[in-house]
């Protein structure tokens, strides 16, 4: 599906290191522990290749993925971890700010959601930031094996409701589980269809 190799490229500090713009781009972003690695590595097929963006020191890069010759997948750190210094954090999000209102080549953001939890407040924060940006979002249900089907009704009304309020939310909804590949392959022709 995607031609050409899937490799990690970089983990970028700053918008001058960024690569240059020459293929279309989607970044991926959820809190820690939604099962962003999980997915990417799901997506590409690479059962380690996300392990990098988890490793620390690694964790406030954007890091960039080849996709094939003619994507980008851009993984951004997972958000909603209060640890963080807030010297650290401020840098971290002038950087993400830069990057999405600033990058001519990003097409789609996926926010990652726990079918588990639905949207929280840290959730709404990247949400109305995307918005702002003027960057579509669509978004991903993750780890939807660990819920029941009557549940996951539930989680995915609340969701479609909460995205009422969002101009830049792309309406379809993605199911996944990394576990046990549901909406992997929908996913990944849905990137693929990306231009
Ligand atoms: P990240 O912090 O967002 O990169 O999250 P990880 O991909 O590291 O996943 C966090 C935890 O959730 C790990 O223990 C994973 O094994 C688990 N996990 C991730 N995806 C799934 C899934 O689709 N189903 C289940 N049952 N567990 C998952």
């Amino acid at each position: 599906l995607f031609a050409g190799p899937v490799d990690f490229v970089k983990g970028v500090v700053a918008m001058e290191g960024l690569p240059p713009p020459d293929r279309a781009e989607v970044c991926f972003a959820g809190r820690s522990n939604v099962g962003k690695s999980s997915l990417i590595n799901a997506l590409t097929g690479r059962k380690n290749i996300a392990r990098a963006s988890n490793t620390p020191g690694r964790t406030q890069e954007i890091n960039y993925f080849t996709l094939g010759d003619d994507h980008y997948l851009v993984d951004l750190p997972g958000y909603g971890f209060a640890e963080a210094p807030v010297a650290v954090v401020a840098k971290w999000q002038r950087l993400l700010k830069a990057y999405l209102a600033g990058r001519q080549t990003l097409r789609r953001a996926f926010v990652l959601i726990d079918t588990r939890h639905g949207i929280k407040a840290v959730d709404e924060e990247i949400l109305t930031l995307l918005d702002r940006s003027a960057v579509t979002f669509q978004v991903v249900m993750t780890k939807a094996d660990k819920v029941k089907a009557a549940d996951r009704e539930k989680v995915l009304a609340q969701v479609r409701a909460a995205l009422q309020k969002h101009p830049a939310a792309y309406p379809e909804i993605v199911l996944t589980s990394s576990e046990k590949g549901d909406g992997i392959e929908t996913l990944r022709a849905i990137v693929a269809g990306i231009g």
